[in-house]
């Protein structure tokens, strides 16, 4: 059946999330202990000297364990767990909320300060005069903060709907959106395990982005190897021609 509708994964499939996701972790992190600091010096010691990076990262893992329906929610998570642990450092109740509200807002600007791969914009452009495309993300990046809505017509954050990848639910919700079947839809993501085994088995093709160079994985039917996405519109001329 013709390929009508493609769906795409966000993180390491149309940027390079890596960098991203260090320079937010430190800096909203660093931040907050910061603002700590300067609004209530009565609370002594710094914050990020009494729990470091890694403990917020250990509390957070922690907090996944005790919320296991708001795990795949990763800033749920985050704020939580900074809201848990500013309040353990002394606030009150009501300013620690406030403040790992804050810190949230400040993980999302620096979640958002990004570029996507050169070509990626021109290449989405050309390929929604021809398919209807949708994004299925488990991170937490927004579309609409990043300039990229307009070139996709459903955005599944899989992460809130609970059914994060490889959760079949995630798929079936974009195809929903996009009115295609498996059999007309092709999923372009770089994980193995939550974009190409679930698309897989449901029987869309799958573009897998393999920039790790996992290969040689034997490559079930309908799944084709990649090295970065701008390879995708060749797949795609091969596939249809
Ligand atoms: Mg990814």
């Amino acid at each position: 059946m013709a390929i009508t509708a493609l769906t795409f994964d966000l993180d390491d499939t149309l940027w390079d999330n890596r960098p991203v996701l260090e320079r937010a972790e430190a800096g909203h992190y660093q931040w907050l202990s910061d603002a700590l600091a300067d609004s209530s010096p009565e609370v002594g010691h710094a914050f990020i000297t009494h729990y470091p990076l890694h403990a917020y990262q250990q509390h957070r893992l922690d907090v996944a364990r005790r919320f296991p329906l708001k795990r795949g929610d990763f800033t749920w998570v985050r704020e939580r767990a900074l809201f848990e642990m500013v309040e353990a450092y002394g606030l009150p109740r009501l300013r620690a909320r406030l403040w790992a509200a804050h810190a949230i807002a400040h993980f999302l600007d620096l979640r958002h300060d990004l570029t996507p791969y050169p070509g990626v914009v021109a290449m989405l452009d050309t390929l929604r005069q021809r398919y209807r495309i949708a994004a299925i993300t488990n991170g937490n990046a927004d579309l609409k903060r990043l300039d990229l809505a307009e070139h996709f017509s459903a955005m599944i954050a899989a992460g809130e709907l609970h059914a994060p990848k490889p959760d079949p639910r995630a798929f079936l919700a974009a195809l929903a959106r996009l009115g295609a079947q498996p059999s007309q839809g092709l999923h372009v993501g770089d994980s193995w395990r939550e974009d190409v085994l679930p698309a897989q088995r449901l029987g869309m093709q799958v573009a897998w982005i393999d920039a790790k160079n996992e290969a040689p994985h034997d490559l079930p039917p309908g799944v084709h190897r990649l090295t970065h996405v701008r390879e995708l519109p060749a797949l795609l001329t091969r596939l249809t021609s």
